[in-house]
C-alpha cells in the first residue's frame, strides 16, 4: 500500500476535530473494520484475524436531511459488490477495486433521520475480506463537496510545450485515490474514476476535497513518472506543471495491448469506448486491438472522436468467447461476420475463426483460468510437463497469453511452464502479455504488453500486416514492467534460427524498464529448462542489467529463453494487480520482462528440432527398450525425456515397470529427472 503522508493524516485529523464542521464533514466512525467470512481468509494479511463480520451496521446521530448530503467512507481490497445502505435505503456500492480509496455517496434529501440512524455495508455473496473505515457526513451536496478545493494539472512532453495524453493519480494523505469531481464530463477529454484522470491533451480540472495531496504523472511503461506534493485549503486552487519523459528506448518496436474491451462492446466492466481511446492513448499503447466478446468492435470512429488517432493505430478483433476458451482473433475486416462461438471442439472453432476474413494471428487467452467450467490448460486438457493435449485438441493457435494483467496467477511462472512444454512438443506458439482490461483504472491498460518488431516511425499507420507476421514468428517481446532482449551469438535475435557457435553459445540479455521498476534476477532457459541466472543491483538506470552468459556448446538443438524479474510496483500509478483467481493466499507482485525464444541449430541441419521430434527418433529407433532407450537418451537434455517417457506411457508401457526403474539407476541424472517428472503426471 501507497501511504507517502501519513503523518500529515494525524495532523489534518487533530485540525478536524478543532474544526468539527469543515469542508470533510463530521466523523461519525473512526473505527477501523474488517469485514470478511470468518474461517475464510482471502489473503494472508487476513490469515488469523477473527472479521467483524460479513455486514457492518454504524449507529449515529443527526438530524434530517433537507438537502443531499455527503457521506465519505475509506475502503481496500474490494472485489466485489458491497452495497451501502442508510436507514433501510441502498445509497450505491463500494468501488469494486482492490486500491485504497475514499468513496464518495449522496444521501438523497430525507434519508437522514432526527436521532438515531443506521448506516449498514452489506457484503456480496463471494468471499470478500475488505476493509473499511472513516466515515463522514458532509452537509452539502456531492458535487459542492467536491469543488471545495481545485487542482489545475497540465502535462507536457519533456522540453516542449507539446501536452502529451497521460493518466494522472492523485492520492490523499493516507494514501487513498482521492474522490473527484472534474470540470469536464465529456468523455472526449477526460476519463475520471476515483484519484485517476486520463486525459486527451494532458489538461485537467478537478475538484476536490480541501487536503494534501500525492499527484502522479504517468504514461505508461515506457516513459518516466513525475510526483508532486501539494496542499490546497478550502476555496483555494492550485496549479501543478508536469513534464514526462520518453525513458525507455524501443526504436523498432511496437507496444502493443492484444486484448482490450470496453462496457460499450463487452457490456461488463466501466470503459466507454471513448475513455478507452483516452487509456490507450495515455498509457502509450501504439497498437490496440479491439476484442470484445463475440463482437467486431472498429476504433477509428472513436478515435476521431477523441481526437487521439494520431497516437495509436486500432485493429479490429474479436475475442471470440466459447464454453471451450477464449480465443483473441485479428485483425477481422470491417462488416464481417463474428465466428461461431458455440462450438466446443477446437479444430471446428480453430476453422471457423481462421475463415473469419482477414485474420492472420489466433491467441489462446489466459488459460489456465476457469470460465463455464472449463480451463483450457487446466489438468483434464493439457499435460504441463509434456505439452501434450489431452482430448486431441487442435493446439494450433499462434500465440499464448504467458500474462495477462486483468487476470495474474498467483505463481506468474505458471503459464512460462506451460508455454514451454507446448514448445518442447514442438508447437510453435509466440507467448505475449496483454491486458484484458474492461475498465478505466481497475486494471490498468497496457499493464501486460508486448512489443513487437515492426516500423515504429508513424505509430498512426502502423503496418498491421507486418505487426502480425512478426507476432507470429516470435519476434516479439513479454513486457509486464520490464523489458528483456536476447541476442545469441552476437547476431541472433528472438525469433531468429541462430547457427550453432563451435565455441558455444553467447547469450546477451539486455533488461530495460523506466526508473520507477527495479529488476533483481535475470534467468535464462533452454529448452524450458534453467541454465543460467544472475542477480541484478537494483538500479534506477534505464538500462537495469546488461548480462553475459556463455554456455557451453550445445549437444542438440534447443530454444533459449530470457526472464527478467523484480519486485512489484506498489504506487498506485502502476500497482501491480493481484491474482484474479487466486490458488494461494499469499500475494507477492512481481514485475516481469521476457523474450520468446532465439532457435539454436545446434545439430547444424538448417532447421530447428524440437525435443518431440528427437524423442520421437529414437523411439523409432530403439522402441521402447529401456536398455537401448535410456544410454541413448544421455546425449539429450531433461526436455528430450520428458517426451521420451510420454511416448513409451503412450505406447502402452508402464513407466514404473522393473525394466525401466532397472535402467534408471544407472541412466543420466536428466534422463532420470525427465522420466521421474513425465511419470509423476500419469496414473
Ligand atoms: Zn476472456
Ligand atoms: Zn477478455
Amino acid at each position: 500500500m501507497f501511504r507517502p503522508f501519513a503523518f500529515l493524516f494525524c495532523g489534518a485529523l487533530l485540525l478536524l476535530a478543532a474544526k468539527p464542521l469543515c469542508a470533510q464533514g463530521r466523523l461519525i466512525d473512526g473505527a477501523r473494520y474488517h469485514l470478511g467470512t470468518e474461517g475464510f481468509p482471502e489473503w494472508q494479511e487476513f490469515v488469523g484475524q477473527k472479521p467483524h463480520g460479513r455486514t457492518l451496521t454504524i449507529h449515529f446521530q443527526a438530524q434530517r436531511n433537507a438537502t443531499e448530503h455527503t457521506l465519505l467512507l475509506r475502503q481496500r481490497d474490494v472485489k466485489h459488490g458491497w452495497q451501502v445502505h442508510l436507514n433501510g435505503r441502498r445509497l450505491g456500492n463500494l468501488v469494486t477495486q482492490e486500491t485504497p480509496l475514499v468513496h464518495a455517496l449522496p444521501v438523497p434529501p430525507g434519508v437522514l433521520q432526527d436521532g438515531t440512524n443506521s448506516l449498514a455495508i452489506l457484503p456480496p455473496a463471494a468471499v470478500d475480506d475488505i476493509v473499511v473505515e472513516e466515515f463522514r457526513l458532509v452537509p452539502t451536496p456531492l458535487g459542492e463537496t467536491l469543488s471545495h478545493a481545485t487542482l489545475e494539472l497540465r502535462v507536457t512532453e519533456l522540453g516542449t510545450t507539446v501536452p502529451l495524453p497521460c493518466r494522472l493519480t492523485i492520492v490523499d494523505a493516507a494514501g487513498g485515490l482521492a474522490p473527484l469531481q472534474p470540470a469536464t464530463t465529456n468523455q472526449t477529454e477526460l476519463a475520471a474514476r476515483p484519484g485517476v484522470l486520463y486525459s486527451r491533451d494532458g489538461s485537467a480540472r478537478v475538484g476536490l476535497l480541501p487536503g494534501n495531496y500525492t499527484v502522479f504523472a504517468s504514461r505508461g511503461f515506457e516513459y518516466s513518472v513525475v510526483t508532486q506534493g501539494v496542499s490546497v485549503a478550502l476555496g483555494q486552487t492550485q496549479s501543478l506543471a508536469f513534464s514526462l519523459r520518453r525513458a525507455v528506448p524501443t526504436h523498432g518496436w511496437i507496444a502493443a495491448d492484444t486484448h482490450i474491451h470496453t462496457l460499450t462492446r463487452s457490456r461488463h466492466g466501466d470503459a466507454t469506448e471513448d475513455e478507452r481511446m483516452l487509456t490507450i492513448a495515455g498509457e502509450g499503447i501504439e497498437l490496440a486491438v479491439a476484442t470484445d466478446h463475440n463482437h467486431h468492435a472498429d476504433y477509428t470512429e472513436a478515435a476521431l472522436r477523441t481526437r487521439t488517432s494520431d497516437r495509436f493505430t486500432s485493429v479490429i478483433g474479436n475475442e471470440v468467447t466459447t464454453k471451450a476458451g477464449h480465443f483473441n482473433a485479428f485483425p477481422i475486416h470491417a462488416d464481417s461476420t463474428a465466428p461461431d462461438f458455440t462450438a466446443t471442439n477446437w479444430s471446428a472453432l480453430l476453422k471457423g475463426i481462421r475463415a473469419t476474413p482477414g485474420v492472420q494471428v489466433i491467441t489462446l487467452n489466459h488459460p489456465r483460468d476457469l470460465h463455464s467450467g472449463f480451463i483450457p490448460l487446466g489438468p483434464a486438457n493439457f499435460n504441463p510437463v509434456s505439452g501434450a493435449a489431452l482430448r486431441g485438441q487442435d493446439f494450433s493457435f499462434d500465440g499464448l497469453e504467458v500474462i495477462t494483467s486483468a487476470a495474474m496467477q498467483s505463481d506468474i511462472r505458471l503459464l512460462f511452464q506451460d508455454w514451454f512444454a507446448l514448445l518442447n512438443h514442438g508447437h510453435r506458439v509466440t507467448a505475449l502479455a496483454a491486458s484484458d482490461t474492461h475498465d478505466v483504472s481497475r486494471f490498468i491498460l497496457g499493464q501486460g504488453r508486448t512489443y513487437v518488431k515492426c516500423a515504429d516511425t508513424n505509430v498512426a499507420g502502423i503496418n498491421v500486416t507486418e505487426a502480425c507476421r512478426s507476432l507470429r514468428e516470435g519476434r516479439a517481446l513479454v513486457s509486464f514492467g520490464l523489458l528483456a532482449n536476447l541476442l545469441v551469438n552476437e547476431r541472433f535475435d528472438v525469433g531468429d534460427l541462430a547457427l550453432r557457435g563451435e565455441r558455444g553459445v553467447t547469450a546477451v540479455v539486455t533488461v530495460l524498464g523506466p526508473a520507477w521498476v527495479q529488476a533483481d534476477r535475470v534467468e535464462l532457459f533452454a529448452n524450458g529448462l534453467k541454465v543460467a541466472e544472475q542477480k541484478i543491483i537494483s538500479s534506477a538506470e534505464v538500462t537495469k542489467a546488461r548480462v553475459t552468459f556463455r554456455l557451453p556448446a550445445l549437444r542438440h538443438d534447443a530454444y533459449l529463453v530470457a526472464i527478467a524479474s523484480g519486485p512489484g510496483v506498489t504506487a498506485p500509478f502502476w500497482e501491480t494487480p493481484r491474482p484474479y483467481q487466486p490458488t494461494s493466499k499469499v500475494f507477492t507482485p512481481r514485475v516481469l520482462g521476457a523474450t520468446n525464444p532465439v532457435w539454436v541449430d545446434a545439430d547444424g541441419d538448417g532447421k530447428f528440432t524440437a525435443a518431440r521430434s528427437y524423442a520421437e527418433q529414437l523411439v523409432k529407433r530403439h522402441g521402447t527398450v529401456a536398455a537401448k532407450l535410456f544410454p541413448a537418451l544421455a546425449n539429450f537434455d531433461q526436455a528430450v525425456a520428458v517426451q521420451v517417457a510420454s511416448l513409451c506411457h503412450a505406447a502402452g508401457k508402464d513407466l514404473r515397470a522393473i525394466e525401466f526403474v532397472h535402467a534408471l539407476r544407472n541412466a543420466a541424472p536428466t534422463v532420470q529427472r525427465g522420466w521421474m517428472t513425465y511419470a509423476g503426471t500419469v496414473p
